[in-house]
């Protein structure tokens, strides 16, 4: 991969709330290269999102950056005023927000959606920014004379494509896609990450991928960070993260999920949920679910260590007490 795209250094959000701050994402490091793939995988309410909104500042009124830098290029997002951010937002980095599909005007042409962003930013006349709707149209594999259409007029596959096409409307280096499949049938959300794979292949642009379906990480992620009650516990290359596991975390979440491949076996739900993070557990926080906890996890944190090249792992079986 190419240098970094972004680079997420030791960040710190919580949401302020009537009963206490809510530690959403805690220290939380990770680098995204040019061209790369990267998925951020666990289950929901693990943060995955939250370090999505902060990356375009965009968390809710009672989301606070508390510490770390978010860095686009050698720019750090966190320093930058609404202004400013209007000139990185959707140009250096764009989202495809959990759902959005649905978030389309019912009562506006699909085509005018997206040629409005280039109207309203940039400054371009109508037929212009309809010209390149229709090329973003094909670049997604939609008919362009389908720009005149009505978002009741796409089938759900189409809508999520007419999404992607007005992410890259002004040509991000980064496109965070937050769960892009999870409404679509199995057919439509192969389909839909073959064209973001292609969509990389083509234009260069990195792809931040976050889902709770480890499915889809190892369909097109080139390397994967897991989340866990606000932390990265575990990230590593895709074929690393499969083949060699080291978190039980990790572990618990690839034994969660049927496979069509290999001895049939048994797969196991983890057992008991998810802490909240308004009083997260002390130690380690996966400790009330781990079959291995021993008495230092109830007592210290563990911190991220070294497994294998480009791999590391937060657990005291493997080292850092
Ligand atoms: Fe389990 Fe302890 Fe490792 Fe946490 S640090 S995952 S509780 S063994």
């Amino acid at each position: 991969m190419g240098r970094d795209v972004l680079r997420i250094e030791d960040l710190v959000v919580h949401y302020e709330t009537m009963a206490g701050p809510v530690k959403a994402v805690n220290h939380v490091s990770f680098s995204i290269g040019e061209g790369e793939i990267f998925g951020l995988a666990g289950e929901s309410g693990c943060g995955k999102t939250t370090i999505a909104l902060s990356i375009m500042k965009l968390l809710p009124y009672n989301g606070k950056i508390l510490s770390g830098r978010i860095l686009l290029g050698d720019v750090d997002v966190v320093l930058l005023t609404e202004e400013e951010m209007m000139e990185v937002r959707w140009k250096k980095v764009s989202m495809v927000f959990q759902g959005a599909m649905n978030a389309l005007n019912p009562v506006l042409r699909v085509g005018d959606q997206i040629a409005e962003v280039l109207v309203e930013k940039e400054g371009w006349s109508k037929e212009r920014a309809l010209e390149r709707a229709k090329e973003l149209f094909s670049l997604v594999g939609i008919d362009p004379s389908r720009v005149y259409d009505y978002p009741h007029e796409f089938s759900g596959g189409m809508r999520q494509r007419a999404i992607i096409a007005m992410a890259l409307v002004l040509n991000p280096q980064l496109v965070i896609a937050d769960e892009p499949v999870t409404a679509l049938d199995v057919v439509v959300q192969s389909k839909i990450l073959d064209l973001l794979k292609r969509l990389r292949d083509e234009l260069g642009i990195s792809v931040m991928m976050i889902t709770h379906d480890l499915s889809v990480i190892a369909e097109t992620s080139d390397r994967v960070g897991i989340m866990y009650a606000g932390r990265l516990v575990e990230h590593a290359r895709a074929e690393d993260l499969f083949g060699e596991p080291a978190h039980p975390y990790t572990k618990a979440l690839i034994n969660a999920f049927p496979s069509i491949v290999g001895e049939r076996k048994r797969f196991e739900a983890i057992r008991g949920d998810p802490p909240n993070l308004l009083n997260p557990p002390p130690g380690c926080p996966f400790h009330p679910r781990c079959p291995y906890a021993m008495d230092v996890c109830r007592e210290k944190v563990p911190k991220l260590v070294k497994v294998g090249e480009e791999h590391e792992a937060a657990c005291f079986l493997i080292g850092g007490a």
